[in-house]
């Protein structure tokens, strides 16, 4: 399925000179949304999984269909101060200033072998965070899948290592 005919291409947001790759008419679109999900599905297949993190907001769309279809469980990680309990933290560069992203200090147990899901690799920092979150709580990072990725911002540089599944690449 070509899978970009359902990506918007913004130009100029959210500041000039960028090109947003939205994702909205992929996820409104049933056939293209379950076609993306059963892709992940089947690299992930193999991999033992035992829960899936996706970060806030578009790693839910992308991970929690992931983690229902894997019968596996399915952890947020989210910017600080959205977890009601005790969490772990990282925090990371963005192009202007600083991040932080949260997880529940149970949201992994030791030894569980996760897959990280999110809609877009840019410059890897998110992915790279949330990474860090889970081995913090003794996981293992056993695959990462994105949507897209962004070949011009070698967020792979940021995560390598990792064994990285993406449906298009612009
Ligand atoms: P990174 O941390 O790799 O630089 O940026 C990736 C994160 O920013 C992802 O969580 C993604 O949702 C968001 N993001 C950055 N640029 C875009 C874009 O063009 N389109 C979409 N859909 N998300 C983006």
């Amino acid at each position: 399925m070509d899978l970009k005919q359902y990506i918007a291409d913004v130009k100029d947001f959210p500041e000039q000179g960028i090109i947003f790759r939205d994702i909205s008419p992929l996820m409104a679109n049933g056939e293209a949304y379950r076609y993306s999900i059963k892709e992940i599905v089947k690299y992930a297949q193999d991999l033992n999984v035992d829960k899936v993190v996706g970060p806030e907001a578009r790693g839910f769309m992308v991970g929690c269909p992931v983690a229902v279809e894997l019968g596996c469980g399915f952890a947020m990680a989210r910017k600080k101060g959205k977890l009601p309990r005790e969490t772990v933290e990282v925090s990371y560069g963005l192009e202007y200033g600083k991040a932080t992203l949260q997880l529940h200090q149970d949201a992994i147990l030791p030894g569980d072998k996760v897959l990280v899901c999110d809609d877009l690799l840019a410059t890897g920092g998110t992915t790279a965070a949330t990474i860090e979150l889970v081995e913090k709580l003794g996981g293992e990072v056993v695959g990462l899948a994105f949507l897209i990725e962004l070949l011009d911002l070698k967020g792979r540089d940021l995560i390598q290592g990792y064994d990285i599944f993406t449906l298009m690449e612009y």
